[in-house]
């Protein structure tokens, strides 16, 4: 299995990332990057141990657990375990880890079959990729979503070609892209990148219709990563989050970049694009990984604000256990909805075991109220104590301001530096630009809030409830007139 180590010296391999109007030289050291690349790494020395690893059947050789293709329940269960400990690595809050785009290509590769269509062969590509990234543990990002021009239409109807990313030529061994694709999140820090299109495209933007890989170092591929939030903070004490799992988020941009035929998935096939993440179990599974995560994120979540209430003592007031209570039950939802997806799971046409739609898309639909909804309890729980804090750890290591803290900001029980520690930590998960992140990045992971509850909508399976109320209607019916 790959270390840490070799996954940190693989990132200097000429990348064109830019930020702050700079090129980054080695994202690995930069101060941006190497707080979540350091968190990546030790993501791939955890998952060398025992507990991470199976033979997979597909290539014969040790590999990722949280790769696998899940073939029946207790595969699921293996799986989530997996996914489970990275995610617990960082508390939920590595979004892309790289079994996210995983259970993407996992999809993929269990309906490989369905890649041939219409004289084109690309199954062998899915397949290949597959086992690549079973045997190389590599990291795979995505750009799946056009960039915000103008939502009224689609890229064919944009002023100005190939803004989105599409064909500018094709070549015997390849083609050539130009364009640019939303949003790479931990991108600057990944092997590869998926570039492909889930927003529905129309016959007239066969050109945007495509679906492959590229390796990060591939010349003319830049990316443009918004701020970043490691950067100039004064030290993990004051910003454990925005210090370690800034995973960055960055707009690709393809200037004429060739991708080699053996790397593409779908070529101007508007279906297929489409039908690689609905027809195969790619979407199911890449998405039961992030439910997966945020079940860990949310159980840290709560368990801040169940601490916060001891410390500040208001943990015997009834109201409060109203609020606790209220988180208890929407971290529960989240956890249940994971649970009940994989309990009753079916297999697929391809053999595949998918977590049941109704309860992972239930879960989805809601995410971007439940989330929201949890970071408002815990501001309503800390009150003033997050902004009632030394600007940083230095106040607490100056011999002259360090009284004053001792004295000032400690509760019964804790320091002051265990009292700062808890509530910097806190104003991480609610108020930093890291969490403002977060909470954006919970809303629209899976698409904008309409899209997700059209997944809900589409997939609840609404036989049983009609038949519930036709049968119901069918018990009674107008009252006897009479004589
Ligand atoms: C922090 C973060 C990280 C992300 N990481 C990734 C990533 O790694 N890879 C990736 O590919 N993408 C990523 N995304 C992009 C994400 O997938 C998109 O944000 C999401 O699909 C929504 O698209 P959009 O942002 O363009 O919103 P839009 O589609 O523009 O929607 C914005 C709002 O406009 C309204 N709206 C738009 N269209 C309609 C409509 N047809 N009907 C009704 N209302 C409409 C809704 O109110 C909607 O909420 C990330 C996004 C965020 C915020």
């Amino acid at each position: 299995m790959r270390t840490g180590k070799e996954y940190l010296e693989s990132l200097a391999d000429g990348r064109c990332v830019y930020v702050d109007g700079e090129r980054v030289a080695d994202v690995a050291t930069h101060p941006a990057f190497q707080g979540v690349a350091g968190s990546i790494g030790a993501l791939f020395d955890r998952a060398g141990e025992n507990d991470m690893t199976f033979t997979s059947p597909e290539t014969g050789q040790a590999a990722n657990r949280a790769f696998m293709i899940p073939r029946n329940v207790e595969d699921l269960s293996i799986r989530r375990q997996a996914i489970s400990t990275w995610a617990h690595q960082s508390r939920g809050f590595l979004g892309r880890s790289p079994d996210h785009v995983a259970g993407f290509l996992a999809g993929f590769a269990s309906g490989a079959s369905l890649f041939k269509r219409d004289g084109r062969d690309f199954s062998e590509n899915v397949t290949r990729f597959y086992h690549r990234l079973l045997t190389e543990d590599l990291f795979v990002s995505y750009v799946i979503i056009p960039p915000q021009v103008d939502r009224s239409t689609t890229a064919s109807g944009w002023d100005g070609e190939l803004i989105q990313v599409g064909v500018a030529e094709e070549k015997s061994d390849g083609f050539i892209v130009r364009g640019s694709q939303m949003l790479g999140t931990g991108s600057s820090v990944s092997d590869y990148v998926f570039v492909s299109c889930i927003k529905p495209l129309t016959p007239a933007d066969e050109r945007y219709a495509l679906s492959f890989v590229l390796p990060m170092s591939t010349p003319g591929l830049k990316l443009y990563c918004r701020r970043p939030y490691a950067v100039g903070q004064p030290s993990r004490y004051d910003y454990p989050l925005s210090t370690q799992f800034d995973e960055s988020d960055a707009l690709a941009v393809f200037e004429d970049v060739f991708v080699p035929w053996e790397n593409v998935f779908a070529y101007r096939d508007v279906d297929m694009v489409r039908s690689q993440f609905f027809q195969t179990a790619a979407h199911v599974l890449g998405n039961t990984q992030s439910q997966i995560r945020l079940v860990e994120k949310m159980k840290f979540l709560i368990g801040i604000a169940r601490k916060i209430a001891a410390v500040n003592g208001i943990d015997q007031m009834p109201p409060v256990h109203e609020k606790l209570g209220d988180l208890a039950s929407l971290a529960s939802i989240v956890e249940g909805m994971v649970l009940a997806s994989e309990a009753t799971a079916t297999i697929d046409q391809f053999g595949v075991a998918r977590p049941n739609p109704r309860f992972l898309y239930g879960s989805m639909g809601l995410q971007s109220e439940i989330y929201p909804r949890v970071l408002h309890l815990i501001r309503e729980l800390v009150g003033g104590g997050v902004i009632q804090l030394p600007s940083s750890y230095r106040e607490l290591t100056n011999p002259e301001t360090r009284p004053d803290m001792d004295r000032y900001i400690q509760s019964p029980g804790h320091s002051s530096v265990e009292r700062i520690k808890l509530f910097k930590l806190a104003w991480d998960v609610i108020g930093s630009e890291f969490a403002g992140r977060h909470h954006q990045y919970e809303m629209f992971y899976a698409g904008a809030p309409f899209v997700a509850k059209g997944y809900a909508y589409r997939n609840y399976g609404y036989d049983e409830a009609l038949e519930s109320v036709e049968s119901f209607l069918a018990s009674y019916d107008l009252p006897d007139s009479g004589p």
